[in-house]
């Protein structure tokens, strides 16, 4: 059977793959570490996995709205209000059946075949794949190690061209960890402005933070009718499998996003939606005591990994993720990522997973426990010195 031309434009998210590889070497009889995996390892909290069951029991197992049920569309407004330092409307957010959704449908709504797009590198891979796809022309910016993997706004105004129409960021990132600045955010702003662009504030981990303060680009002046605001449930309360997300738009969205959702997906599951009103409405010391055990582990995993000569590791500010440079080792990131898995049963993610520039990386999700992560520290440490590193 012939396929679309398209198809030959889209990417991938190898993290899926890297799972399914590891997943065949246990079935041989193989210890491995799961390392690579982009979501938490606890459960969701017990409060919102009986509001789920509630909703189920009490008949939300029909078609919802198509943007949202009303109550989790104010629940979200009335938290992104108190969290992101701007007012949002209710009529402005958009529900969705995870979040990832709302890149296709920003990039389908949006642009057009040879508009350039502007999103990081390293970075979430699905950026640069939809891109692509709609037959757009993608524009990485590298986010350097020496600049704490933040996107540095001076490089971003010299990528615009008059076909810029899109600039993609996240804050925390995936998968480098860093944070952005206040100050970054700000001028990221101007840039738009400047040029009238619009953005795609990719907020997923904001609340997994370890310092510091959010900042949301839609609370400076201006920003809010120019951004689309990405979050949601996943990450924030161990929500990945309930699939749901949503996205806070500029008024004139509101109806193309109806419209990409009633092609595609009608709605999002009545339940996990009644779910996630407790999430936003209920006690948040789950959410509290996850970011608790994942600054715990970052230290763990940061002290670990660079006390093994041949890696370099800085250490993030959010996310539960972290970025070694690896190429201290004679090895670049997908030689060494092989070899931990293979020789050390260590499953992480080559850096070029993520984008073209990071070849000298892997990405390790520290979302296991300490003696995990302990044990997965002994064994790296045992593949790299096998590789003749010295102090
Ligand atoms: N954005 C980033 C940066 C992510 O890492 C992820 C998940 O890995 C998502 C968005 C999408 O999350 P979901 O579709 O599970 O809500």
């Amino acid at each position: 059977m012939r396929l679309a031309e398209r198809m030959a434009r889209i990417g991938t998210e190898t993290a899926f793959e890297a799972v399914a590889r590891a997943g065949a070497l246990e079935a041989t009889g193989r210890d491995v570490i799961h390392l690579e995996i982009g979501e938490p390892d606890f459960d969701t909290p017990p409060n919102i996995r009986r509001a789920g069951a509630r909703a189920l029991e009490s008949g939300y197992t029909h078609y919802g709205p198509v943007i949202g049920l009303p109550e989790l569309r104010e629940a979200i407004a009335a938290d992104a209000s108190r969290r992101k330092g701007f007012t949002v409307s209710p009529e402005r957010v958009i529900v969705t059946p995870g979040a990832k959704p709302i890149m296709f449908y920003t990039l389908l709504a949006l642009v057009e075949p040879g508009d350039e797009v502007i999103f990081p590198d390293p970075g979430f891979p699905i950026y640069e794949s939809m891109t692509r796809f709609v037959g757009a022309t993608p524009v990485p910016i590298v986010l350097r190690e020496e600049n704490q993997f933040r996107l540095d706004p001076d490089e971003l105004r010299s990528l615009v061209t008059p076909r810029t129409r899109l600039v993609i960021f996240n804050s925390p990132q995936n998968p480098t960890g860093s944070v952005l600045t206040g100050g970054d955010i700000e001028a990221i702003a101007r840039v738009a402005v400047d040029h009238d662009l619009t953005v795609l504030a990719d907020e997923i981990y904001s609340r997994i933070l370890y310092s510091g303060e959010h900042h949301s680009i839609a609370a400076l002046p201006g920003l809010a009718d120019r951004t689309i605001v990405l979050d949601g449930f996943s990450k924030t309360y161990a929500m990945t499998g309930w699939r749901l997300g949503y996205a806070i738009v500029p008024e004139n969205l509101v109806l193309p996003f109806s419209r990409l959702i009633i092609n595609s997906v009608s709605c999002t599951s009545s339940h996990s939606q009644m779910a996630a009103v407790e999430a936003l409405t209920g006690p948040q010391d789950a959410v509290e005591a996850m970011v608790r055990e994942f600054r715990a582990r970052r230290d763990l995993i940061v002290a670990g990994l660079n006390a093994i000569p041949g890696l370099r590791c800085l250490e993030p500010d959010g996310a539960f993720y972290v970025f070694p440079n690896v190429s201290e080792t004679g090895r670049n990131g997908e030689q060494l990522a092989d070899a931990l898995l293979h020789e050390g049963g260590v499953s992480v993610l080559a850096g070029t997973a993520f984008g073209h520039s990071s070849v000298d990386h892997v990405r390790i999700s520290y979302a296991n426990s300490q003696d995990k992560i302990r044990e997965a520290l002994r064994r790296i440490e045992g593949v790299v010195a096998g590789l003749g590193v010295t102090a």
